[in-house]
Parts: structure tokens; sequence; C-alpha cells
């Protein structure tokens, strides 16, 4: 069954081949590390996580890297504002390595928390200065660049297809960026290398023929992505707000500086997660949550996760406190039926209906609401339990929910000896007894049911 994969070039659906047999190149655009991630910009790095997790399924090698923007995102995507890391240095009175430092680790912390594979390789911005400003001056020399007062820009007008991956309207384009054209040519070139402003000392500059200064945020991107992928790979993903300005900005430099097209093979983009206002989740709107958030609240990591799975990647999610406390009621129910299935050795199966129906949903463009309810009704059907714990298993290499980890509660000793006073107090008739036991039980934590043999504990 082929993999089929939407991608943003084509806007089309299109079956995926990788350029090399059998391994694929994959990029993410990874976080801007001045702050907390929120569970919006987790979503993005969790599509990513099912699209490695689904290549991996499709027995594909996969190289994953992702960068850490420690330099030269600035407050406003149009090359103006300040370097958001700078900026969080000086209100937390800190050097910018340790807000740098500080807020990767926490990324790092949200991923394993996530169960999200970690790329292969992390590139830090910082440690890659020289290959960006090599590829600034192969650019420079092919006549991409010119100079203004505050930096080296990229000239837009001089790629002929600057508009190939947004797709946007001229006049939409031209809408976007008139405010802050300032010195630059047309509304949508960009800075390649920006100079220290005279009057404020930064942390973070680095010499340059251009100048004193800093890269800018897209050169980082195709910097990095070609040193460890090379001029050509097989896929580059990030959020859809990527799209017009970012992508847009690391395909014109490189494919302006290498002089091919295309560079990367396949665009994918998740969409955002909005509020009930349908207003997407960002720091500067106050209306976001971390992990660390949801976690103070009684809700596991994984938690987010499954809820993220019952949407598909290029839908927005409207998240709501309710919303993911039902995605944790349905994960803790399908958690008890996995953990009653684990108890049955596996029987390994490689001809199955629900392995083939599992296969053709992810491999429709990750489709992750429809594999989620494959593996849903696997669960619920008549099959031996020792070949739905092999499929459970199979079906979470792709799902990511744990299952592999998942244990049976403990029960303490003390929850044993109530539970059998219930018992003994039943087995005499004594309801009032058994009642308070029950009440007691419940008190810390667990439900009791009546079964033919006895009784059942499950933790609430
Ligand atoms: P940043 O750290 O700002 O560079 O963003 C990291 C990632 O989060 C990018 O891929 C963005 O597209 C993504 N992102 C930001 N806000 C949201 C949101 N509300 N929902 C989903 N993804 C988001
Ligand atoms: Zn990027």
């Amino acid at each position: 069954m082929s993999l089929k994969l939407y991608n943003t070039l084509s806007r089309k659906k299109q079956i995926f081949k990788p350029i090399t047999k059998s391994k694929v190149k994959l990029y993410t655009c990874g976080p801007t590390v001045y702050d907390f991630a929120h569970i919006g910009n987790l979503r993005a790095y969790l599509f990513a996580d099912i699209l490695k997790r689904t290549l991996k399924f499709n027995t594909y090698k996969v190289k994953h890297v992702m960068n850490i923007t420690d330099v030269g995102h600035l407050t406003s995507d149009a090359d103006t504002g300040e370097d958001k890391i700078e900026k969080t240095a000086r209100a937390e009175r800190k050097t910018a390595i340790e807000i740098a430092f500080i807020y990767t680790k926490a990324f790092k912390e949200d991923l394993r928390k996530l169960n999200i594979i970690a790329p292969n390789i992390w590139s830090e911005a910082t440690k890659h200065i020289s290959a960006q400003i090599k590829l600034i001056k192969v650019l420079e020399k092919k006549g991409f660049t010119y100079n203004t007062s505050d930096g080296l820009y990229f000239d837009s007008s001089k790629f002929k297809n600057y508009n190939k991956l947004g797709k946007l309207k001229t006049s939409k384009l031209k809408a976007g960026a008139r405010i802050n054209q300032g010195e630059k040519r047309n509304p949508t070139d960009f800075a390649l290398w920006k100079f220290s402003p005279k009057n404020t000392q930064r942390q973070q500059e680095w010499i340059s023929p251009w100048g004193v200064g800093f890269p800018g945020w897209h050169i980082e991107c195709s910097a990095m992505s070609m040193k460890y992928l090379g001029k050509h790979f097989d896929i580059h993903t990030g959020g859809i707000d990527h799209i017009p300005v970012h992508h847009t900005n690391e395909i014109a430099q490189t494919e302006s500086a290498t002089g091919k097209a295309p560079w990367v093979n396949f665009w994918l983009h998740s969409e955002f997660i909005v509020d009930s206002q349908k207003r997407k989740m960002a720091k500067s709107k106050g209306n976001f949550l971390t992990i660390t958030a949801l976690e103070d609240r009684g809700f596991e990591p994984l938690d987010y996760r499954y809820l993220t799975l019952g949407t598909h990647y290029r839908k927005p999610i409207m998240f709501s406190i309710q919303t993911l406390k039902n995605a944790q009621t349905a994960r803790k129910k399908l958690n008890e039926r996995v953990l009653e299935i684990k108890q049955t050795r596996k029987i390994k199966i490689s001809n199955n209906k629900y392995l083939k129906q599992f296969t053709k949903e992810i491999n429709n463009d990750l489709n992750t609401p429809k594999a989620l309810a494959v593996l849903q009704s696997m669960v619920r059907s008549k099959i031996p339990n020792g070949e739905k714990h092999y499929l459970i298993l199979k079906f979470d290499e792709v799902l990511g929910l744990g299952f592999k980890k998942l244990k049976p509660h403990k029960v303490t000793t003390d929850i044993k000896t109530l539970a059998k006073k219930r018992l003994t107090a039943r087995n005499k008739k004594d309801w009032q007894t058994a009642d308070k036991l029950r009440k007691m039980i419940q008190s810390q934590g667990y439900n009791i049911d009546d079964t033919n043999s006895g009784y059942k504990l499950t933790k609430k």
C-alpha cells in the first residue's frame, strides 16, 4: 500500500517516493528557544513525529534533522523588531546563551513527555554561523543581494518562482509586507544578514564580510538543512504559518544558490491549535497553555497526544479543557482494555484485515483519526487476544501512545485488605459494612466491582 502525502508545493496528495531507495531525509523547522513551547507549538512536532513514525512503519530509514533557532528570529517576521532571545535575556537578566540553554532543555523535556522520537541531529543556529556566511557569499556572488543601512538583503524579484509555495495573490503579498518595506527594494525581500544596531550592544554577534551582526532566521534553516541533508532532499515540515514567509524565503535563497529546483520534493504543513473563538493559540494573545500547565491540572502529556491524533493534521483543532478531559477519559478506557489484552502472549500476524485497514488509513496522508478508529474496533473485536496484543504494539509504532510501557497499577496492601474485608462482609450479607468499606476504597482512588469470582479493583 503506497504512502500518499499532501504536498503543499503541488496542493495535491502525491505518492511518496524517496530520492534514495529506502532512505528518507527529513528536516523539521524547530523552535525559537526564547520561552516555553505552548501546546500549539507542540502540535507541529507531534505531527512531524507521526510522519517520521509512519515512514519507519513503511520500512524506510529516516535521517531527521531539527534546528534550534537560538539567534536571528525577530519579533516581527518582516525583519524588524528585536531578536526574541536577546529581548528575553534582558527581561530575565540572563545571558542569551543561558536563555537558549534553559528553553532548549525544556523543549526537549516536552518532546520526551509527549513520546516524540528525538531527531537524529539537533542543529543550533549559533553553531553554524560559518555555513550561513558561506551560503550568503554564494548568493552575493550570483547577484541576488543588496545592502541597506541595517543589513544585507535578498532581492526576491530576481528569483522567478518566488511565489510557488505560498501561491498568494500579488495584492496580498504586497499588502502583507508594505508597512515595513523601509529601504527594501521589494516588499517580499528579506534579510540574510542583519547589522548589530549602532546604539545597543548585542550579546550574540559575529564578524562577517558585510559587517558585525547576525544571520536572518531563514538562512539558518537553508544552511543547516543543506549541511546535513544535501542540496536535494525528501521532506521539509513546519506549521502552516511557515508557508508564505519562512519556507517561501528558504526556497528562494536555496534554489537561487544551487541553481537547481526542486530543492525539497515534499513540503508538509500542520494546522493550528485554536481557542473557542477560533483564534490561533499564541504567546502574544495570552490564550496558551504549556505541558506543565496541563500536568498541574491533572492531565498526562499523552492525553494531549491522544487528543491531537483525533483530528487530521491539516485541520485546525479547537482546544478546550473539556475536549482534553474527553480525550483523557477515552485514553484511560483504552489503556484499561490494552492492559487486559497484554496479559496474553503475543501472536505475530502479517496478514490481517485490521493491519491492512490501519496501513491504508495511516498511508492516506497520515489519517490518524481513522487509524485510531481501526485500533479501537480491533481491540473490541473477537480476534484472539494474542493477535490483539501484537497489533496493539504494531499500531503503536505509529501512534506512540506508550502501550509497550503500560503497566498494571499496583494495588497497595491496604486497599487489598479493605477489599477482602468487604468481600467477607458481603458474604455475611452485612451490607452496611460492605458499603462503608466501598466508600473507603473509593476515597483512596479505586473503584471496586463485584464479579463471579469475587471483586475487581480498578484505578479511578
Ligand atoms: P516558533 O517557536 O515560534 O518558531 O514556532 C514553532 C512551531 O510552532 C512552528 O512550526 C509554528 O508553525 C508552530 N505553531 C505556532 N503556533 C501554533 C498554534 N497555535 N498551533 C499549531 N502550531 C503552532
Ligand atoms: Zn526553519
